[in-house]
């Protein structure tokens, strides 16, 4: 079997136009605006990266994009007087603080003091409790846009066995509880699991976000299923050459799954749409509408 390859930047390109459509149309209706607040502490070269992309996207979709860069000395308290001001500014609708932060500043509390009604990083414990509670929420990024990419390609996910390979706050046991709340039966499985190859076989879903370049292999899939690739990592070749790879063995897997996401290309590109979708779903929200339909969980 070769699988059908998930093009997430093609989804991901279709998601940045229905949210720009919509932020048009909510200009037009009621005079407002979406903005986002980016802020950044600090010089890490991928963060700079990441918010040079979110505010390029952001202004491009229509919205307001306000960034804040901070130096990587700055005081926690100064960055928390900087989260009051946002959370209060009429303008901003989500407000996004890019992690990591440098060490003297505890990145728990700055996330804490986002109002959570803004936080569409979905990070704050009330939008994580409200998704845990299948209450509405603003839901993390990625994992989002790994069940917009799973619902375009299967429909229905009810009844599927899903296997999340990774337990993290950002990642992994958010994935968990949106396939959940889409009747999956869900297995977490993280470090200490036993015969993590065995777990995965029993995966029709196979989400790994783990970190570990192209850990699982052609012989951990079974027949058929849906590959999620969410790992990033920058591998460097025997002739010194860097390039990105996946958690996932690509051709090894690509050769036994049924549909797989590309590395890059696949998960990377949602993240940046579901951060616009999740800024315009704050602002209707801010209003009392309801969310655009396709947008949120
Ligand atoms: P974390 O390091 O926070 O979590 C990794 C998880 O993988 C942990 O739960 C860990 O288990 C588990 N793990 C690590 N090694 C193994 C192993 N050998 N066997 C089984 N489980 C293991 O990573 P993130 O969740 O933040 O990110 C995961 C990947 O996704 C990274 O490559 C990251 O770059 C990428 N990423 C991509 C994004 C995108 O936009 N596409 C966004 C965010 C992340 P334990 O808890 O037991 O330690």
């Amino acid at each position: 079997m070769t699988a059908t390859v998930i093009d997430g930047k093609a989804f991901a390109a279709k998601l940045r136009a229905k949210v720009a459509a919509e932020v048009e149309a909510l200009g037009a209706s009621h005079g407002v605006i979406p903005g986002l607040a980016v802020v950044l502490v600090g010089e890490d070269p991928a963060s700079q990266v990441y918010v040079r992309n979110k505010n390029r996207q952001t202004r491009e979709a229509g919205m307001g994009s306000f960034e804040h860069k901070l130096d990587a000395s700055t005081p926690e308290a100064e960055l928390l007087a900087l989260i009051d001001r946002l959370n209060h500014d009429p303008h901003v609708h989500g407000i996004l603080v890019q992690l990591p932060l440098p060490g003297h500043i505890d990145a728990d509390r700055v996330i804490d003091a986002i109002d959570p009604a803004k936080d569409v990083d979905g990070f704050h414990v009330i939008n994580v409790g409200r998704l845990g509670a299948g209450l509405p929420a603003l839901t993390p990024c990625t994992p989002l846009g790994c069940l917009m990419l799973l619902r375009d390609h299967l429909g229905s996910l009810s009844g599927k066995n899903a296997v999340v390979l990774g337990r993290s706050n950002i990642v992994g046991k958010p994935m968990a509880q949106l396939l959940l709340k889409d009747s999956c039966t869900v297995t977490i499985a993280h470090s200490r699991t036993r015969d993590l190859p065995e777990v995965c076989r029993g995966a029709d879903i196979l989400v790994a976000a783990v970190g570990r370049p192209e850990m699982v292999q052609g012989d951990w899939v079974k027949p058929g299923a849906t590959v999620i690739d969410v790992g990033i990592n920058r591998v460097t070749g025997p002739d010194g050459s860097g390039r990105l790879v996946g958690d996932v063995a690509y051709e090894s897997c690509a050769a036994v799954a049924g549909a797989i996401t590309p590395v890059p290309g696949g998960v990377g590109p949602m993240t940046i749409a579901c951060l616009l979708a999740n800024t315009l779903t704050a602002c209707r929200r801010s209003l009392g509408l309801d969310p655009v339909e396709g947008l949120t969980p």
